[in-house]
């Protein structure tokens, strides 16, 4: 069976291990030691309070050991505040900022939904690369709670799904749409919350990702000469 992780410090952990248990194949893991991050194939970073989750990791010791996992290439999806730990760029963080993950070349804005309105929900067009056999509709549910948006992609980074301002905020931000879900290598990030849903696509879409990966790494090592 396929590993994959789920960051169980704090935050929306259980729900995605919830989801998780419906794909097929997949056996997923509370991660809260290294033991248990080296045991896995990829990690979901879920949402919860990025400041506080940072705290905690750093208390653990964890974020070393993170930056290693990331620095593997095996795969990490982080959403709403996940989305923040793996941002290289991020503005409205508290003062004193937090120690955050890095690696996707975006800017993310801070419970940039969050000024607005606390949370709504909204459907969005589905994208091309997100599975169809479990739910064939054009678009999904997206939920947002205080959540962070992305403002700016560097080169690389696929935008998976937009979401259009409203003119009012188009007005203040000074352009019409902010991305909600990326993609750039190893790394999925997404501003609203699919665990919190009864749609599992966005984690056939990881664990598609993770499979992919452990494959490659699997041809990698049996091709590499016997020490
Ligand atoms: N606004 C939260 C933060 O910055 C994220 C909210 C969420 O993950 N639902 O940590």
């Amino acid at each position: 069976k396929l590993r994959v992780g789920v960051l169980a410090l704090q935050g929306s952990f259980r729900e995605h291990m919830t989801l998780l248990r419906r794909i097929p194949g997949v056996e997923p893991v509370e991660v809260r030691t290294k033991e248990e991050l080296d045991s896995v194939a990829g990690l979901i970073i879920p949402g919860g309070e990025s400041t506080t989750m940072a705290l905690v990791a750093e208390r653990w010791g964890l974020i070393p050991e993170l930056r290693s996992f990331a620095a593997s290439q095996r795969p990490i999806w982080g959403t709403c505040a996940g989305l923040i730990f793996l941002a290289n760029r991020a503005s409205g963080m508290k003062e004193g900022g937090q120690a955050l993950l890095g690696g996707l070349d975006c800017m993310v804005q801070r419970n940039f939904f969050g000024a607005q309105i606390n949370s709504f929900e909204t459907q969005l067009p589905a994208p091309p690369c997100l599975p169809r056999s479990s739910d064939a509709s054009d678009t999904f549910r997206a939920v947002f709670i205080r959540a962070p948006a992305i403002t700016e992609t560097g080169e690389g980074v696929e935008v998976l799904a937009e979401y259009r301002l409203t003119e009012e905020e188009q007005a203040a931000q000074g352009h019409d749409s902010v991305a909600v879900a990326v993609r750039s290598g190893p790394l999925l990030a997404t501003a609203f919350h699919p665990e919190l849903t009864q749609d599992s696509r966005w984690h056939e879409l990881f664990v598609q990702m993770v499979q992919q990966h452990a494959a490659d790494a699997a041809a990698a090592a049996a091709a590499a000469p016997a020490p």
